[in-house]
């Protein structure tokens, strides 16, 4: 078996001016599957004997009339070839009969292809099957053909040849709904015979839509959308559809969590518009969904504390500088440093200084517990503290608590030259609505955990 993709003349076709196709010379018994090619080809090569083609006469015995709408006669004259008969099957899918026509005035993309394998059968005395994508026809996508060289009594070239739709459109389209990932729903928009609307129409489910919903296309095609399907009402898409019917440009894309055959799913939803209707795409996106989530969580988390992350902290202060400004609510800001930590990292090791951080992070985050509040670690063993709606006062009186607690914690440090636990400075900053922003109100915070660092350490500073 031998495949060759181009024109006889030419094995690597301008794909900008030909559609593709296909050409076979050699075994082409091996190729093709129709029975009528097969018959054909082996009636030339039987009837032609030691001769280098078959007869015009063979082909006109009769026994070939059953094919008659398949089968097309070509006669040379001069350059070109002109249509002796012309299959009605092959008109009725074309563009009307060609007899007594010239294959030049075929027009469209395929002429040359065509007189191209046409000569080339009678240049080489051989049969030639072509397949090729159609040009002018809407329902068949491809097609295959057989041409045979013959010659008349008076030495005439002719070529008959039989053509068949290899592949029809509607076959094609219905291959590519099943085999789609996405669960496909068209809908038509119908009214009763007073007018009155009636709802969406199910038009067409393919097989995703199926299986996803657990339905079988024949009990919903056909039926109103809302009856039929359990849940329609939890997609939530009428109003959405409704727009897109109406202003025909509109394409909706949402995200919905449904509960489907005993699944939560999150659902993205695409709607397009049709004639009278809609479609509707369904991609399951709870794998993405879960993915982005442990992203997202993975972007904005501290991995040793569990903490937000710096980058996460500088978004929340951003935000609430903003909503601050604009509310006139009180926004706070809580620095916390550990004191001596190095000392700590160095006597107990380095390991037994993450555990200290976790400790550390734990205590913090019990005491700036509402949830509005933002606790972060911002850096090696500093901490950040937002505290949205909480004034200086109350910032304070939570900053003593946890100076408390870490006393009352005691986490052992054996090399501190404060304490002989584990202690912190902070640096406590409110936002100011006249002149401050979050640059401003984290030095200032800086500033005031500096100042407890330098007047002893364990204890709280508030800014100036
Ligand atoms: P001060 O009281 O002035 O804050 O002194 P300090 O020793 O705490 O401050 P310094 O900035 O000198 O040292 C901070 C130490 O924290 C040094 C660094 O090795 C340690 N550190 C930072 N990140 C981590 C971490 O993720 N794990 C551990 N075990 N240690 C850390
Ligand atoms: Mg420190
Ligand atoms: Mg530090």
């Amino acid at each position: 078996m031998q495949y060759r993709s181009g024109t006889p003349a030419d094995d690597a076709p301008d794909m900008t001016t030909q559609i593709w196709h296909q050409v076979v010379r050699q075994d082409i018994e091996c190729t093709v599957d129709n029975p009528d090619v097969l018959a054909l080809l082996r009636h030339w090569h039987a009837s032609r004997g030691d001769q280098p083609r078959g007869t015009l006469a063979m082909f006109h015995a009769g026994r070939w009339s059953a094919l008659h709408p398949r089968l097309m006669l070509l006669q040379r004259e001069g350059d070109g070839f002109v249509y002796g008969h012309y299959g009605s099957e092959i008109a009725r899918y074309s563009q009307g009969d060609m007899t007594g026509r010239r294959v030049a005035d075929f027009g469209g993309r395929l002429t040359a292809f065509f007189s191209d394998c046409y000569h080339d059968a009678l240049a080489s005395d051989q049969p030639l099957y072509t397949v090729h994508v159609s040009d002018r026809s809407q329902a068949v996508f491809t097609w295959e053909r057989l041409i045979l060289p013959l010659v008349d009594e008076a030495g005439g070239d002719w070529l008959l040849t039989y053509g068949h739709p290899l592949q029809m459109r509607h076959q094609l389209y219905a291959s590519v709904l099943d085999a789609t990932g996405d669960a496909l729903l068209a809908l038509r928009r119908v009214r009763d015979a007073q007018g009155a609307d009636l709802g969406w129409m199910v038009l067409l489910v393919n097989p995703a839509f199926t299986e996803m919903f657990g339905v079988v296309s024949k009990a919903v095609v056909g039926y109103l959308a809302h009856q039929v399907l359990a849940e329609w009402g939890a997609l939530n898409v009428d109003a959405e559809c409704l727009l897109t019917l109406a202003s025909r440009g509109h394409r909706a894309v949402t995200r919905v969590l449904l509960t489907s055959q005993n699944q939560l799913r999150y659902l993205d939803l695409q709607i397009r518009p049709l004639q009278d209707g809609v479609v509707v795409s369904l991609t399951d996106a709870t794998d993405l969904h879960e993915a982005q989530t442990r992203l997202r969580h993975l972007a904005t988390t501290d991995a040793l504390t569990g903490l937000a992350n710096r980058r996460e902290f500088d978004d929340q202060l951003r935000l609430e500088v903003q909503r601050a400004r604009r509310s006139g609510e009180p926004l706070t800001l809580v620095m916390a440093d550990i004191d001596a930590f190095k000392l700590y990292n160095d006597h107990c090791g380095h390991a037994a200084g993450d555990d200290c951080l976790r400790q550390f992070a734990l205590i913090l985050k019990s005491i700036f517990a509402r949830e509005l509040d933002v606790v972060a670690r911002y850096g090696g063993e500093e901490f950040a503290v937002l505290l949205p709606g909480t004034g200086v006062e109350g910032a304070l009186n939570l900053t003593e608590r946890m100076l408390l607690r870490l006393a009352r914690e005691a986490l052992p440090h054996p090399a501190s030259p404060v304490a002989e636990v584990v202690t912190a400075s902070f640096g406590v900053a409110v936002f100011q609505r006249q002149g401050d922003d979050e640059v401003r109100l984290l030095r200032r915070a800086d500033t005031a955990l500096y100042e407890a660092k330098q007047t002893g350490r364990n204890r709280v500073c508030r800014a100036r």
